[in-house]
């Protein structure tokens, strides 16, 4: 997005301490344009492999070095430049200082599910925070990354999204937490030595409000190495509130990535305060372009909906939420995807008991709709779903 843009959500009504928090909350304004800080010192992880061998060029040296460092970082996840012993003393400093600098340091570890589910929180060059998700399962592993530090969507029940945006995550920074929690699943953090399988692009920040980074870091993360880690783009997701331009552009890209639409509800005048863009694209627009990617990728669309006690989990809008489903994306093409509220700092919603979490989900299936709810991880180390905060004070 190039120009600066805010949009006030309608701000509720009433009186009463509960509701006026709420407004207050709903109040912040939506940031398209992260604030201009610093963005990190260049590095390997920004460029393609072209613009690898053209920086080391620069340095004076062959373009076969390019590869060799490539083949390091992408192909066995070493980043320290002292084990790259092919490599002589004397190019590996200039290497390092031109394509190397460290970029994200772990300042917190956290785990839980019995080290199943690690939390990092990373710090970048300007003090800057912003935390990662590695989650373990029997067959695979999956790392949930932030695109941004902090998020200027506004979304009232997301600790991210109340802390408002700081800057955009660099694609080095992107790659790097990719790259890090791949070295450490596969050195055994998770019990057994396990190889990242997936990344979901569901950690802080609006990743389509970043969006060239990304692209380029999702073309790092699944070209195959050297070019890339090799993770292949069907295990690759990218989350969104519903940007329909970016979605569209994301269309043109031919990336065969998952895409995930926040939608929290069927119906406009909710979604409005629930995920205050709706108030520049309609569910309708989101799930006209959603449907565009799905027919242009042949990929199943994920809708994600946070069901949350008597504010979004009535019957009546499970219904609704299946019908438009069904006709606007058409059964085939789309998955639903609930999320029990996780809990956030001073908010004053729960997630929906169970049978009602139950009625939901047999409604939307009625309707011909997949629907599954997520198996939430992390949510005693506040690493669940809306609950990544980081704390980002530099
Ligand atoms: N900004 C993107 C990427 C974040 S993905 C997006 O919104 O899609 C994080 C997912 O968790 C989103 O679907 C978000 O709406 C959801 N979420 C946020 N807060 C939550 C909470 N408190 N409980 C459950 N899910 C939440």
């Amino acid at each position: 997005m190039s120009t600066s843009k805010t949009a006030g959500p309608a701000a509720g009504s009433g009186s009463g301490t509960a509701t006026e928090a709420r407004a207050a909350r709903a109040a912040l304004p939506l940031v398209f344009d992260a604030p201009r800080r610093a963005m990190p010192p260049a590095h390997l992880a920004d460029l393609s492999p072209e613009q690898r061998r053209a920086a080391v060029a620069e340095l004076g040296l062959p373009p076969f070095r390019a590869d060799q460092l490539s083949r390091h970082y992408f192909g066995r996840l070493e980043a320290d430049p002292a084990a790259m012993t092919d490599l002589p003393a004397a190019v590996r400093d200039r290497l390092r200082d031109a394509l190397l600098p460290p970029l994200v340091t772990s300042v917190t570890e956290l785990s839980c599910d019995d080290g199943a589910t690690r939390k990092t929180l990373w710090k970048a060059h300007d003090g800057i925070r912003a935390e990662s998700v590695l989650m373990g399962y029997p067959d695979r592993a999956t790392v949930c990354v932030s695109s941004q530090a902090g998020c200027g969507m506004a979304c009232p029940f997301c600790a991210t999204g109340q802390g408002g945006l700081r800057r955009n995550l660099s694609t080095g920074e992107i790659v790097e937490q990719v790259r890090q929690a791949a070295a450490a699943a596969r050195d055994g953090v998770l019990g057994e030595p396990t190889r990242l399988s997936n990344v979901v692009f569901m950690g802080m920040g609006e990743p389509l409000a970043n969006y060239k980074r990304v692209v380029d870091a999702v073309r790092r993360i699944t070209e195959p190495a050297p070019a890339g880690l090799g993770i292949s783009a069907r295990g690759v997701t990218v989350s969104t509130v519903g940007l329909v331009p970016a979605i569209d552009k994301l269309t043109a890209e031919g990336l065969a990535v998952t895409l995930a639409v926040s939608l929290h509800t069927p119906d406009d005048e909710l979604r409005d305060t629930l995920v205050p863009v709706n108030n520049r694209w309609k569910v309708a627009e989101v799930l006209a372009a959603a449907r565009r990617y799905a027919d242009a990728t042949g990929r199943r669309v994920s809708i994600e909906y946070a069901l949350i006690r008597e504010v979004n989990d009535q019957p009546w809008r499970a219904d609704l939420l299946g019908r438009m489903l069904r006709e606007q994306l058409s059964a085939r093409l789309v998955h639903v995807n609930l999320i029990p509220l996780n809990p956030t700092p001073g908010s004053e919603w729960d997630a929906s008991p169970l049978p009602v979490q139950e009625e939901f989900v047999a409604r939307v299936r009625a309707a011909g709709v997949a629907c599954t709810v997520r198996d939430t991880r992390g949510r005693e180390i506040a690493a669940a779903c809306g609950q990544l905060a980081a704390d980002s004070t530099p």
